[in-house]
């Protein structure tokens, strides 16, 4: 059992959980715009989902993807003005280089333009908001997480929460759970951390008590 997701909502200063029940994705304000960090299931619920927050779908500009699974990239089409973009890395998983489960199902092309990210690279948000994006391979060979202001940890389906604790679920799903511990384990490094942020299990403030195993 994985933790409880919380609901959709503001979760920090101009930070935003948006959850669709099986899979979370999330949202930063910028000046007059937003950054999505991955896009759910269904353009629909997220359309719903952002009318609920008072937040305008078009004023979503840029939508980071942590990965090419279908549920953190079946929304986009909810952000008709935003550029997507995605690991370089990741590019192995949507021309059938690397097989997606068992080596017998690959992940599609996605259906929509994007853009590459190149590991350790940095956004620069309106001279002001400054994201990193970190290869975290392991669920799928081109997984990135994103670190907001060296403060606000997105992980994607690199690790879970369960009680609080960051663990290495979903391991079926994921094509080298070896490359994917080591990934964390990379992470658990980082300091100053104020919440960790999972697709699957909702968030945590406490990121010492939840990266406490892997840091040893
Ligand atoms: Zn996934």
């Amino acid at each position: 059992m994985s933790d409880k997701i919380q609901k959709t909502g503001k979760i920090a200063e101009g930070f935003y959980l948006i959850n669709e029940g099986f899979v979370c994705s999330y949202l930063l304000a910028a000046r007059d715009r937003f950054i999505a960090f991955d896009s759910g299931i269904e353009p629909k619920t997220i359309v719903l989902a952002l009318t609920d927050l008072s937040i305008d779908p078009a004023k979503v500009d840029t939508v980071l993807l942590t990965h090419s699974d279908r549920d953190h990239i079946g929304g986009r089409a909810a952000f008709p003005n935003a550029q997507a973009f995605i690991s370089k890395a990741e590019e192995v998983m949507l021309d059938h280089s690397h097989a997606r489960f068992l080596g017998i199902t690959y992940n599609k092309p996605l259906p929509f333009e994007y853009s590459t990210l190149e590991p350790g690279q940095e956004l620069l948000i309106d001279d002001s908001v400054e994201i990193r994006c970190l290869h975290t391979p392991g669920h799928t060979t081109g997984s990135m997480s994103f670190l907001i202001d060296d403060s606000i940890l997105i992980v994607g389906d690199e690790c879970n929460l369960r009680k609080g604790k960051a663990v290495l679920n979903m391991r079926m799903l994921s094509i080298d759970n070896n490359m994917r511990r080591d990934s964390i384990k990379q992470l658990a490094k980082l300091e100053g951390i104020s919440l960790l942020c999972t697709a699957h299990s909702g968030y945590t403030a406490n990121f010492s008590s939840a990266m406490k195993k892997w840091r040893s």
